[in-house]
């Protein structure tokens, strides 16, 4: 079941200025700041209500953000969903037809499972799973 719009993934080219933008703009600043190895990004993360704003840049050129921001200019770069059960949606989505960018569930940011859904497959929009990890979760 899908249970929250987590939240929007944004594409920066330079993080600090984006963190300074936002924290303007919403009044708040970020709650986390996280590098994350695996999809060589560093994310910041600010809470609004119950969903949130990520800020990703890329870290190497081989990173999925550099790539986007070489053919794309800054802005949208994903929409995040929370799952329930995020291995039950992938099983359900690849029998509906989706094609999905991972085989199994991966460690992402802000202590979460997830799994991204082709933007080919989902209207042009890059969709992600996510999960939160509980103390419980082996993974
Ligand atoms: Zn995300």
């Amino acid at each position: 079941m899908f249970t929250n719009l987590e939240h929007l993934g944004l594409a920066v080219h330079d993080l600090d200025a984006a963190t300074d933008l936002y924290t303007k703009l919403l009044g708040q600043g970020p709650y986390k700041k996280e590098h994350v190895a695996s999809e060589a990004v560093d994310t910041v993360f600010f809470q609004v209500g119950g969903s949130k704003i990520e800020l990703l840049a890329g870290t190497s050129p081989e990173s999925a953000i550099t790539k986007f921001l070489e053919k794309k200019p800054e802005g949208i770069h994903h929409v995040a969903f929370e799952v329930a059960d995020i291995r039950a949606e992938m099983t359900r989505l690849r029998q509906e037809g989706f094609t999905l960018l991972n085989e199994e569930p991966k460690r992402g940011a802000d202590n979460k499972l997830v799994c991204f859904v082709h933007p080919k497959s989902a209207a042009g929009v890059l969709v992600e799973l996510c999960q939160t990890i509980s103390p419980t979760t082996h993974d």
